[in-house]
């Protein structure tokens, strides 16, 4: 596995690669791996000759400076699991590698960048929590995208509104790439892997297994109530457990993201929920 930390040194190995008309496969993660940033990359494994994975954790994407200082940080171990997993090779950059000096000020915000019109995919569900954080997850992937030049993009559903914002970046941008969606990797419990999920304390990482439950007796529940009488019970649920707060449950139209009123006639329905546990955001969503 080759592991390079600028621009011009990944630029000229993949340049090598392409010159022998192999497929790039990307992976896109900010670090401390689990078996769910894996699973993307066994399917890129199988899908193109070569796979790349990009290590960053991007100050652009965080709106809470606590949440960026605290994030999980496990640079040997990732190098570690990358290798064990075949990845070909690892771009792991500096913040000054991504965003030259000019691009990014110092409180970390995009400088005068206007950012792409999302459309109401960015001011939804996440969007309405974390100000800012679409317009910093395009600008990272653009720019990882213009220097990888991926074949294929591996994103995991368990970020839905992420994947259906990229999705829509590609088609406004007109990009050169496909993007591929890849299941939610869970705990036996049934918690969505996370990076986040270390950071909770036993109390609260055994109730969080709630959420994916609550999830489940929803797809139960769709047929029986109305979505408001469902929003409710879901709060109900969640709040009356001591460890855990719901920001939001939703379910919405898989592109367009926004709530439906009715469920008549309506196809491939996404359940999407944000809970904190104390500090701790974990959001998850199901297929309905
Ligand atoms: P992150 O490092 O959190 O930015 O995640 C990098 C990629 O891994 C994103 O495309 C995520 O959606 C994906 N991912 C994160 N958690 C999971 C999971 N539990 N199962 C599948 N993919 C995931």
């Amino acid at each position: 596995m080759e592991i390079f930390t600028t621009v011009k040194e990944l630029s000229n190995c993949l340049k090598s690669h392409k010159n022998e008309g192999k497929s790039i496969g990307f992976v896109p993660t900010m670090g401390a791996l689990h078996k769910g940033h894996l699973s993307l990359l066994e399917t890129a494994r199988k899908e193109n000759t070569i796979t790349v994975s990009s290590i960053f954790v991007n100050p652009l994407q965080f709106n809470d400076k606590n949440d960026l200082e605290k994030y999980p940080r496990t640079l040997e171990g990732d190098i570690h699991l990358l290798k064990s997993a075949k990845c070909d090779v690892v771009f792991i950059p500096s913040v000054k590698e991504v965003y030259p000096v000019s691009e990014i000020s110092e409180e970390g915000k995009a400088g005068s960048n206007p950012g792409l019109d999302l459309g109401t995919l960015d001011k939804v569900m996440e969007g309405k929590y974390r100000p800012g954080h679409f317009q910093g997850v395009c600008t990272v992937v653009k720019r990882l995208f213009d220097i990888v030049k991926p074949d294929n993009a591996y994103f995991g559903e368990k970020d839905f509104q992420q994947l259906a914002v990229i999705k829509h970046m590609v088609k406004i941008l007109g990009l050169r790439v496909t993007i591929r969606s890849c299941p939610t990797l869970r705990e036996s419990d049934g918690l969505a892997m996370s990076s986040r999920n270390v950071l909770l304390s036993p109390d609260q990482r055994r109730n969080a297994s709630l959420i994916f439950k609550t999830l489940q007796e929803v797809s139960k529940k769709i047929k029986k109530l109305p979505p408001d009488d469902l929003q409710k019970w879901v709060k109900e649920k969640i709040d009356v457990n001591p460890f855990l707060q719901l920001e939001y449950f939703e379910i919405v139209d898989p592109e367009t993201l926004l709530p439906v009123i009715s469920f008549a006639d309506k196809k491939n329905l996404r359940a999407c929920i944000a809970v904190k546990a104390g500090a701790v955001r974990l959001i998850d969503n199901i297929s309905l």
